[in-house]
């Protein structure tokens, strides 16, 4: 049986992925298949609290696992959970019961009082099919869809208050997970919930240093702690990367108040779910795209130290930001120039009169050549230099008055100062889904001409 959770959570507390901690000790008899799933959805929506996470879970009959199948996802109420690879633990069946355990939980841990909380769960017997999730992560969808969804493939659901949560609690059961990665998730003791975290920077950084395979820790050039959040709910910490074990090595580096509890998802964070490659004209507001176009309005710093392009390509043209907290990333865009091919990922926010594309990584393909003027045109009888006559209008030879155009001055090239490749955001700008040059395996550039 699957279980998906959403919508739980507030600014003010809580959160989502902690309900899967308690499931957990509360489902005690069945045995956990996989890894629990925290699976990022759309990020523009407006009424998401942070990051739009959900949670979903695979629970089978422990009595019939192959034991030596398993490998450990928590540790919980002082006791290593393990996880049992998929088909070597028999299915289960929902029943009354568990349905009546997970609302328990829900309800005991929802932030009702929140207007934009909106819980919901759901619980399947079979697996669904992943259309539900690409709609989710990459578009709108409604409480009346998942209901379809749910009712097609014979969940059970029950949704509060205006029941947004189901959306997200059916996609993420719904997320296949092929491409993915994992989160390890320290949780504290809740005596320290809502008070600031002690986590020692030098700790983090050798975290970062040591193991290879993690991302997004610290931010080396703007000082930043990624691996603690700024909420007020359970989460201490959490370690993001390719491999659980490392993450549990890395864990140990960490410098912290003890950790009380902590669960490894396996996550959708990191795969550019989100973006599809579209043509200008069919980008709309609360989507996220991958386009490619050539600049044909030269960046300008705006008002907040925001720099903004135009992008044109056949079907049309569009704003193209790097917001101010994506720091040094500026400074390459600011680098860009009429003509330059390149291909933008990013998502629109909302509805305004002209789109704006929120740029998390550019990929440039083809620079254009950059020439200024070195030196005046020579007096092709005088053999000196002529003199400008004026912006526009060419030079004039001060001697023998013979006139040239401004097209016969000399020019030179100059070297750019931006390469072809991808550039991408800073660590602390970085969004839960955006892939990170490091797992794309192209070297980030920043340190070579920034
Ligand atoms: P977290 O704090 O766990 O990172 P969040 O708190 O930012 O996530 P939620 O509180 O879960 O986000 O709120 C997002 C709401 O939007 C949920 O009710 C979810 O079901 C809903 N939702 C998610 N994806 C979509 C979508 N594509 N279309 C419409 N609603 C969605």
């Amino acid at each position: 049986m699957w279980i998906g959770i959403d919508d739980t959570d507030s600014i003010n507390g809580g959160c989502t992925t902690y309900l899967v901690a308690e499931l957990i000790k509360e489902l005690k008899e069945y045995g956990v298949v996989g890894y629990p799933r925290l699976v990022r959805l759309n990020p523009t929506l407006p009424w998401k609290t942070r990051g739009n996470g959900a949670v979903a879970i695979q629970f089978g009959r422990k009595d019939k696992v192959e034991r030596e199948s398993k490998f450990p996802i928590a540790f919980l109420d002082g006791n290593l959970i393990f996880g049992f690879a998929v088909g070597k633990c028999e299915e289960e069946k929902a029943d009354e019961s568990i349905i009546k355990k997970v609302s328990k939980i829900v309800e005991r841990l929802a932030w009702f009082k929140d207007p934009k909380t909106n819980p919901g769960f759901v619980v399947f017997n079979k697996p669904l099919s992943n259309d539900f999730y690409w709609g989710a992560v990459r578009g709108v969808l409604s409480q009346k869809e998942a209901k379809k969804e749910i009712e097609r493939r014979k969940g059970f659901y029950r949704g509060y208050k205006n029941e947004r949560g189901l959306i997200g609690a059916t996609a993420a059961v719904s997320w296949e997970g092929k491409d993915f990665t994992f989160e390890l998730i320290a949780y504290r003791d809740p005596e320290f919930f809502g008070k600031s975290r002690g986590i020692d920077d030098e700790s983090v950084k050798k975290l970062d240093r040591e193991c290879p395979h993690t991302f997004d820790n610290w931010d080396w050039k703007n000082d930043h702690n990624r691996i603690k959040p700024n909420s007020k709910g359970p989460v201490y910490y959490g370690i993001r990367g390719e491999d659980p074990s490392e993450l549990m090595r890395g864990k140990e580096l960490v410098k912290s108040e003890p950790v009380h509890e902590w669960v490894i998802f396996k996550t959708n964070q990191a795969t550019d779910d989100h973006l599809a490659r579209k043509q200008i004209a069919g980008v709309k507001p609360y989507e996220s795209a991958i386009i490619e176009g050539k600049v044909c309005k030269a960046p300008v710093t705006i008002k907040g130290g925001h720099v903004i392009f135009v992008l044109e390509d056949k079907t049309g043209v569009i704003d193209c930001a790097a917001y101010e907290p994506t720091k040094e990333f500026r400074s390459v865009v600011r680098e860009l120039k009429v003509g330059d091919l390149i291909e933008c990922y990013g998502s629109v926010r909302k509805e305004r009169e002209r789109l704006t594309l929120n740029l998390e990584k550019i990929k440039i393909l083809k620079l254009v050549k950059v020439k200024a003027k070195t030196e005046n045109p020579l007096c092709p009888r005088c053999k000196i230099h002529m003199h400008s006559v004026g912006k526009g209008g060419g030079y004039r030879c001060r001697r023998c008055r013979a006139k040239a155009s401004q097209k016969e001055a000399v020019f030179k090239e100059i070297p750019r100062k931006i390469n072809l490749g991808f550039y991408e955001v800073p660590v602390c700008a970085r969004r839960h889904l955006a892939k990170p040059l490091k797992r794309m395996k192209y070297p980030t550039f920043f340190t070579s001409n920034f």
